[in-house]
């Protein structure tokens, strides 16, 4: 199965060789996965005061490299204003079960947004949900989604990349807030007038904390709530920001269905 799968032309047999291949894999080379599904809150309710004055000071402090910075500057008024106003509202998104909505009301209506040919789709996802034996490594903006690799075989960020249309998409992996965030401003100041729409994978704290930074730059999509080893304090989320992540998380399996559902629309529109 060298060259599998053929996501674009038959979606079914390509899933069915995709499944079929990582059972194989997983009994020849089982991963390190969850024992069991923790149940924790999103957010525990000391990090959840004032959360968005810990995102403000997290954005500023931390910003080593300027990424966000540098991307904010190219219109200060614009983004500042836009901001404000998105930070007014106590909730940046609308909420749908796993999905977390910005600048969308439903899930129909981002699906319906995939089927534009000229939006660019950013497929994001965190890194603490690639496996322990990821061949990239997890704490890295890197993913070889090697189709002969026991690994790649049976990981959800794989199959999702290889599945969606490589036209009009950029899949990022995405090791801190401020690489993606610097990588966002480089795609909007890229391609100016461009719909860019995005779906990416976080942890609930995270797709609360900065969801007025996506639109503030005023792109359109879903963060998906992660589960498992979540980070749901600010200790926690600052650790995972320097590859400290002992925890593994992962996309629920009804979430991971949804996105594989949105991807072939995306798909079927842009064949
Ligand atoms: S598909 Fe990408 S993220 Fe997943 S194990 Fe392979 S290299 Fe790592």
């Amino acid at each position: 199965m060298a060259h599998l799968p053929m996501w674009q032309a038959n979606w079914e047999q390509a899933e069915k060789e995709w499944d079929q291949q990582a059972k194989e894999a997983a009994q020849k080379y089982p991963l390190k996965g969850l024992k069991t599904l923790p149940q924790m809150p999103g957010i525990t309710k000391e990090t959840a005061k004032g959360l968005k004055w810990k995102s403000l000071k997290w954005m500023i402090q931390k910003d080593t490299q300027k990424e966000v910075l540098r991307g904010f500057l190219k219109h200060p008024f614009k983004y500042g204003w836009a901001l404000l106003k998105s930070a007014l509202h106590s909730k940046s998104y609308l909420r749908d079960g796993d999905f977390f909505l910005y600048g969308v009301k439903s899930l129909k209506e981002f699906e319906n947004l995939l089927k534009d040919q000229q939006a660019l789709f950013v497929l994001g996802f965190s890194y603490c949900h690639k496996p322990f034996e990821c061949p990239s490594g997890r704490f890295t903006p890197n993913c070889a989604r090697d189709l002969q690799n026991a690994v790649c075989q049976q990981c959800f960020i794989g199959k999702a990349v290889h599945a969606v249309t490589p036209h009009q998409t950029i899949p990022l992996f995405i090791p801190t807030i401020h690489y993606i965030g610097g990588k966002i401003f480089e795609i909007v100041h890229q391609n100016p007038g461009k719909p860019i729409l995005f779906l990416i994978t976080a942890c609930e704290m995270t797709l609360e904390m900065f969801g007025d930074w996506g639109n503030m730059v005023n792109i359109r999509g879903l963060g998906v709530r992660l589960d498992g080893r979540i980070c749901n304090t600010m200790k926690a989320f600052a650790l995972s920001e320097e590859g400290i992540k002992p925890g593994l998380t992962i996309v629920l399996d009804d979430t991971q269905k949804a996105i594989l559902q949105l991807i072939r629309c995306r798909n079927q529109a842009l064949s």
